[in-house]
């Protein structure tokens, strides 16, 4: 059996009751799903385990972690909504009540024509519009059936993939959780474009080492200059663009990588936005910033309400 500190120990100052909580949902998830198997042959609890630990991995609460153990139990087992609201009520109060609704609702649609495709995403839009902690769940879920889609026949691969490419990374992203769209979609790519795929996957190997040397030896430079002007408190770090966001830039600048300048970023998170503006201003006067490649995302914020400077500069060695 997994371990359950796996979970609980990503949760932050968690209350006796919190843990309380989660355990009686592995409990009750893994009794109720007891011989029941993956497509992959491995315990069908490994999945639930899997994706109530992707959603603790977001500081999602006990609640949220909890609801990722029992989200396929209504439809997978013999176990009722009423048995579970039965089992829960005096857990949680009113939220984990409102969440048992909300399964129960959700089991209450019943098919209405059309496919099953159009029905699993009106109950999922139905589901988000009282809490959109069920698109949480939803998207973990979603990550962990990516993660082991080679054991899925292939037609169904191809279209579990191309529907998280299109709607489920998306929505990833909408919710600003950069890191799960980026694990959803470089999971599906090879699937929905199985050539496309291997020719970036060679496109970025050659470049990433050289990329990451690279960052590793300016990280410390800018470090320096920074700390020359006073900037102490910031957050650092690097990151080398992932498969799928660089195929679809390759695709807007036709297939020429030198064109592509952000193959590699450095990050600095600074605790107030005239700091952003001050800090800019330091790595400029120390670099040649590239004229036209200065965008200020705090004055006009992206969709998902991101917010930060970015900049292109000629580092040290071009
Ligand atoms: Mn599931």
């Amino acid at each position: 059996m997994p371990d359950i500190k796996e979970i609980t120990s990503l949760l932050q100052n968690p209350t006796a009751k919190d843990i309380a909580l989660i355990q009686k949902a592995y409990d009750f998830a893994q009794k109720a799903h007891v011989g029941h198997t993956r497509k992959s042959g491995e315990p069908y609890f490994n999945h639930l385990f899997a994706t109530a630990q992707n959603i603790a991995e977001l500081g999602m609460g006990a609640v949220t972690i909890s609801a990722g153990f029992l989200h396929d139990i209504i439809e997978d087992t013999g176990v009722k909504a009423e048995d579970i609201k039965k089992e829960f009520a005096g857990e949680n109060g009113s939220e984990i009540l409102f969440f048992f609704f909300f399964v129960t609702k959700l089991g209450k649609i019943i098919f209405q024509g059309t496919n099953r495709y159009n029905e699993s995403m009106r109950k999922l839009f139905m589901a988000m519009s009282q809490d959109i902690r069920v698109l949480i769940i939803k998207l973990c879920d979603r990550l962990h059936n990516v993660q082991t889609l080679e054991f899925i026949p292939k037609e169904k691969q191809l279209r579990i993939a191309k529907e998280t490419l299109e709607i489920y990374a998306p929505l990833a992203y909408r919710l600003g959780i950069k890191k799960l769209q980026r694990d959803l979609e470089d999971l599906s790519f090879g699937y929905v474009y199985p050539e496309d795929y291997e020719k970036i996957k060679k496109i970025l190997k050659k470049k990433k080492d050289l990329v990451e040397i690279q960052l590793d030896k300016f990280q410390k430079t800018l470090k320096k200059e920074l700390a020359k002007n006073g900037a102490v408190d910031f957050h650092m770090d690097y990151r080398v663009k992932s498969l799928y966001s660089l195929y679809k830039k390759l695709e807007k600048y036709e297939g020429d990588v030198e064109a592509i300048y952000d193959i590699s970023a450095l990050r600095i998170i600074v605790p107030s936005v005239p700091e952003c503006y001050r800090i800019l201003g330091i790595i400029h006067g120390a670099w040649r910033p590239l004229p036209g490649r200065i965008k200020d995302f705090i004055s006009s914020p992206k969709l998902n309400g991101y917010r930060s400077m970015h900049t292109t500069i000629f580092s040290g060695d071009g």
